[in-house]
Formats: structure tokens, sequence, C-alpha cells
């Protein structure tokens, strides 16, 4: 789960790093009001979406004005007017993809004398199964870039949790983002805390691109970007709270609440399967016959009827899919009641591409029994490969 840049910077102000003073804006005339209560006398009107890049980015409608979705302001007369034009306003950043994502939050926040831009996150290391530093001297661009070009700019920093954040590494981190006395003891107290906040917060990400280095030479939290793992997040009511639906996927938004792990994807043969790995392998098979699969979709050991007839409904909504693949093992689950929820939300959806069903385990018989009677255009198959084949070549034609 992913927060926004103001309520990252919330979070870590309550663990002590360095943050501006910002306020949130939900309406155009709280802007005003809001940009008065700062200190001034420049102000920084951004954007509040799940996505990077927004300096960079560009306003679909021309009423939102030149410039992106990070503004500079000289009055708060001006960072109202700023508010007010991207309100609503749909911003598209390299991050969001061509459709853009609506505006629907301002963050009017202090502007800052920035001396250097610095790179610095923290994630977690599956390698190494730790939490690591990442901090680079070519921060407020992009990283992936830099990583690409000159990757001796990037500088890793692995915390063994058994000693959990030690001086050395903020040491080292402070040193390999060039700074220096009282800056370099900045950093010596922002890592631990950093550090801290990840642990304690159960994050999975926290990317601070920029963390600044002042005129007066102080480090400040520019920029906050903070994902949580979701198998943690039962353990944080208040980080839960700071959800923001509008975000979400949709289709993705749908499956989580019927508890479907579904991830869109970019291909056009959708699928429904049981089992993360029999998905996995599912979507490999496909890929292996030459197409690319519309989504990854579990429906889970146990699913009932209406689960299954809720998935369906979301792979046909899907307009990239082409071709249906359903292939299920049933172990805990019956292959009727499977056979069932198919013919059930093909019935109430209708159905306009070709659908491969594989059925194996528990019941096939009457499974496959009860899809033959249906009347409906199914198309049966016998194996994984058999099932991939078949589907790949009724979307490929
Ligand atoms: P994004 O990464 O989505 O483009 P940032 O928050 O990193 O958004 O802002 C982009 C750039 O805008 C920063 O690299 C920095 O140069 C400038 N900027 C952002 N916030 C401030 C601020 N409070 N004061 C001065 N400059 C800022
Ligand atoms: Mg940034």
């Amino acid at each position: 789960m992913n927060i926004h840049e103001y309520q990252a910077k919330r979070l870590l102000k309550e663990f002590g790093a360095p943050v501006s003073e910002g306020r949130a804006v939900l309406a155009a005339n709280e802007a005003e009001k809001a940009a008065k209560e700062l200190p001034g006398p420049l102000y920084v009107v951004k954007a509040q979406i799940h996505a990077g890049g927004r300096g960079k980015g560009k306003f679909k409608e021309a009423s939102a004005g030149e410039g992106g979705g990070v503004r500079l302001a000289k009055s708060p007369e001006e960072a109202a007017e700023f508010a007010k034009q991207m309100l609503g306003a749909t911003l598209v950043t390299k991050q969001t993809g061509a459709e853009g994502k609506q505006v629907g939050r301002i963050y009017i926040e202090n502007g800052s004398d920035i001396e250097t831009e610095l790179y610095l996150s923290a994630l977690v290391d599956r390698g190494t199964g730790r939490i690591a530093f990442i901090a680079s001297t070519e921060g407020g661009m992009n990283i992936e870039e830099v990583a690409e070009e000159t990757p001796e700019k990037i500088i890793t920093v692995q915390i063994d949790p058994a000693t959990g954040c030690m001086p050395h590494h903020a040491r080292r981190i402070a040193q390999a983002l060039g700074l220096k006395g009282a800056t370099a003891k900045q950093c010596g107290k922002l890592i631990p805390t950093l550090y801290k906040a990840f642990v304690e917060k159960d994050m999975s990400l926290l990317e601070i691109n920029p963390l600044i280095v002042t005129k007066t030479g102080d480090l400040l939290v520019l920029d906050a970007k903070v994902g949580f793992d979701p198998n943690a997040l039962f353990r944080h009511e208040n980080i839960l709270e700071m959800r923001d639906k509008s975000e979400e996927d949709p289709m993705e938004l749908k499956a989580s609440e019927f508890d479907l792990s579904y991830v869109k994807l970019d291909g056009n043969i959708g699928c429904m399967v049981n089992g993360a790995g029999l998905a996995m392998s599912t979507m490999d098979i496909i890929k292996h016959y030459g197409a690319e699969p519309a989504n990854f979709l579990d429906v889970g050991g146990g699913a009932t009827k209406e689960k299954v007839t809720e998935a369906f409904k979301i792979i046909t909504t899907d307009p990239a899919v082409k071709g249906i693949l359903v292939n299920i093992f049933g172990g805990i689950m019956q292959c009727d009641v499977i056979a069932e929820g198919i013919v059930a939300a093909v019935k109430e959806v209708g159905l306009d591409d070709p659908l491969v069903v594989r059925l194996e385990g528990t019941n096939v018989e009457k499974g496959k029994e009860i899809l033959a009677n249906s009347g409906l255009k199914i198309t049966p198959a016998d194996d994984l490969e058999d099932a991939a084949q078949k589907v790949v070549k009724a979307v490929q034609g």
C-alpha cells in the first residue's frame, strides 16, 4: 500500500526527520488560508498523486495552466491560484502512463533554498534479507537512469538486523553523499531515524528524492515516497486510514473486496487460476506459446461460486482481454463448484471472447459434464499445455 507525499512527510516528522512545514488541501478555497499559515516567502504547490515525476509532468487540460505538478509560487494568492488550476485536472508523468492521474489533493509547502539535491532510499533487499540504504549524489532525477548510465554513483549499505543501524552505517552514507561537518552530523541522526521508521511501520520502500542540503547547510526531506508491506497492515490501523482508494486500479480494488489476488498485466489472455504457484506457471506457459497474460488472478484454495463469478466479471470487464484461460486444480476446491461458477458467470456477464477451461482433480468428471451440458461455447482442455496452446491459437487466430 502506498500513501501520498504529504502523509509520508507527516509520518517521518513524527519520528523526528527534518521536513518543511506544509498544508494539505482538498478544495481550492482552502488554499490561500493554508499558504498564509506558512512562513514563506516562497511556496511550493504540489499535486498529490501516487506517482513520481510530477515536477516534469504535464496536465491534459489547458485550464491547468503551464507547468507541471510542482510549482513555485511567490505569494499565498499565487499558490491558491495554482492549487485551483491543478485540483481536478489530470496530470501525466513518466510514471502514470498516458492516461494520467486526476489530482484530488494538493500539498502547499514552504519553499526551500536548495544548495544540492541528493538521493536516499531504504528498501528490503530480498537477496540478503536485509534492509538496505541506497544513496547517491545524483538526487532529483530519475534514479533508474543514474543506475543505468553511472552505476558507480550509487552506493548500497546493508543493515544487519542483529546489530541494527550503527553509527558507521550513517557515516558511510554521509561520505557517499559528500556531506561534511554539521551536515554530516545531521545525516548521522537522520539515518537511524529513517531505519526506525522503516522497521516500526513495516515499510517496504522509503524513497527520498530529493533529500536536499539547504543554503544554510541543513538536510531536509523534500520529497517522500513510502510503501508498506500489505501483509503487516493489520497491525497498523493508523496507516490503513491513510489509504486513498481513488489512487488504486479499480479492478484491483474490486478484487481485494472479494479477497481475490489480482494483478493487472499488459497482455490479452485473461487467466483465472487457483493457487499462486499454478497461476505463475499458467502465465509462464502462455508466454512459452508466444502470447502474454492480461492478469495474474488467484481465486484461492477455497473459492465459492460467488467468488468465481466475481473473478470472471473482473476478467471480462478488462477491455484488453481477447481470450480467457481457466486453469483449476481441484484439491480442496471441487471442480463441479468451479464449473457452476463459470456457467453462472457467463450467463450473467455474457461472453464474447474464446474461453478455454482446464479442470483437474476432485469431481473433475462432474465438472466437465456441467460445462459440456451448459450449452455455452467453452473449449475444454486436457492438460496445461493443451490449454495454453488452445487459448493462444484462439486469440492469435
Ligand atoms: P517529483 O519527484 O514528483 O517531480 P518532487 O517533490 O521531487 O516531485 O519535486 C520536484 C522538484 O521540485 C524537486 O527536485 C525540487 O527541485 C523542487 N521542489 C520540490 N519541493 C520543493 C520545496 N519545498 N522547495 C523548493 N523546491 C522544491
Ligand atoms: Mg521527487
